[in-house]
């Protein structure tokens, strides 16, 4: 099935306020351009370098998500452009992407990483400290970075209730955090969870934003 026949299938699965992101990783150019031209506005990637040229050669309004681990030192390469960073897991990092923001007179929206799943080699922040950050002094002077919500990926299993557990966990925790910091902030709206082989269980534990690669494009 094409691009368009499988984002027609997914759009009919999940409610319209769910927005999906394209992961087009290790796609081509070509492919993405596909993609776009049926309509498609958002796409992820998860590495800089590669990011950064399917920037340089593709439309200008499409909305580019980082959704993979991003180091310090690469920031300054998609500072400039990037929509939204899903996987902040430092407050050192935050710190490196509201400078290099500043230098290019932007916002950039981010969210925090969860680390929902069991799995040790997952990256993600804790819950405390995550409140430690959104309690910070530093974080309440960078002035061009957004806290719009939360990350997380859950462990890779077959175990549904498991997967199920990890994603209301994170719900949860979304909903406490927006009380204690951001209840008159209606940019604190974000929960980025769901990949292809469990959106179907992050729709029902309240996503807003499902991150699907495989299911839109085929396998990688
Ligand atoms: C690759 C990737 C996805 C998409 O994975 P699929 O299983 O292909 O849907 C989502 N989120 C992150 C962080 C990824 O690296």
């Amino acid at each position: 099935m094409s691009f368009s026949e499988n984002l027609q299938k997914l759009h009919k699965e999940v409610p319209d306020k769910v927005k999906i992101v394209a992961v087009s990783k290790t796609k081509s150019e070509e492919t993405i351009l596909e993609a776009y031209n049926t309509g498609h506005k958002i796409f992820g990637e998860n590495r800089v370098q590669e990011l950064v040229r399917k920037y340089e050669n593709l439309p200008g309004d499409i909305e580019w998500h980082m959704v993979g681990h991003l180091q310090t030192n690469k920031v300054k390469y998609i500072a400039g452009f990037v929509s939204l960073i899903h996987s902040v897991d430092s407050i050192k990092l935050l710190d490196t992407i509201n400078k290099e923001a500043a230098k290019c007179n932007r916002i950039i929206d981010c969210l925090l990483q969860l680390r929902i799943a069991k799995e040790e080699t997952k990256f993600g922040l804790t819950y405390e400290e995550i409140r430690n950050i959104l309690s910070s002094k530093e974080l309440e002077e960078m002035k061009n970075v957004r806290i719009t919500g939360l990350m997380g990926m859950a462990t890779f299993t077959g175990d549904e209730n498991m997967i199920s557990s990890e994603f209301n966990y994170l719900a949860k925790c979304f909903q406490q955090l927006k009380l204690s910091f951001y209840n008159s902030a209606d940019y604190f709206k974000e929960l980025s969870m769901g990949m292809s082989n469990d959106y179907h269980l992050a729709v029902k534990a309240g996503t807003t934003m499902i991150r699907i690669g495989s299911i839109l494009f085929g396998a990688r």
